[in-house]
């Protein structure tokens, strides 16, 4: 018998790169500090199963993006689906495709939507996700932000508006500075889900857990 799985795992496979330090991309930095310093230090092939969860994203995406552009709903209208974003600091780079980002025109006024794809609909927004659409808002110069979740098994949608704040995009850049210093001294950042119940849940799919337990002694130096 055929082995869908596999041929599925074959149509996906990615060639896996390495992550040039200086380089940084806006959807990580809600992420383990931690976790994106391995990610540059201790690179590994992205899990099979994760990359069909982003598939799985992706066609929800690329849904939504049909739904927004259809003559049936005439009330929106899409403007640009997914947004290169580039932003130069003084030692490095912030850039990359957006592609769950779209912009869109609802009664004349510009919205940039980011839509997440999820298990069940939260009653709030994840403040990691409203992180990248601050910076998204601030990098497009378009201060109305919403953040769009979709549920996978029924299609069911939850939105929350993101108020710009420029106060909440300076911290973020000041993350990405700390990233850097991190990654150019080769020092390890400390193991912030583990040390935040908020951000524990990331813990448990981290490629680098076991790397992460025995840097545990690391922890005590910051
Ligand atoms: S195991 Fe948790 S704390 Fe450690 S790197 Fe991964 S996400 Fe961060």
């Amino acid at each position: 018998m055929v082995d869908f799985n596999k041929l599925i795992d074959a149509y996906l496979a990615r060639e896996s790169y390495c992550k040039k330090i200086g380089r940084y991309y806006p959807s990580e930095i809600g992420s383990c500090l931690r976790k994106i310093w391995y990610s540059y230090k201790k690179p590994k092939p992205t899990d099979t199963e994760l990359i069909r969860i982003f598939e799985a994203g992706n066609m929800l995406h690329t849904f939504i993006t049909e739904v927004i552009k259809s003559e049936k709903n005439p009330e929106v209208k899409l403007l640009q689906s997914e947004m290169p974003v580039k932003f130069q600091e003084k030692d490095f780079i912030i850039s990359g495709r957006v592609d769950n980002l779209i912009l869109v025109e609802i009664e004349n006024k510009k919205v940039l939507v980011e839509i997440k794809s999820c298990k069940y609909l939260p009653t709030d927004f994840k403040k990691e996700h409203a992180m990248q659409l601050q910076l998204y808002m601030h990098f497009t110069g378009i201060y109305n932000g919403i953040l769009l979740y979709i549920q996978k098994d029924n299609l069911q949608t939850t939105c929350f508006d993101i108020i710009y704040n420029p106060e909440e995009v300076r911290e973020i850049l000041k993350r990405f500075h700390s990233l850097h210093l991190f990654l150019v001294n080769d020092k390890i950042p400390e193991a912030e889900a583990k040390l935040d119940p908020d951000k524990v849940w990331m813990c448990e799919k981290c490629p680098w857990k076991d790397e992460c337990e025995n840097d545990k002694e690391l922890n005590k130096m910051y």
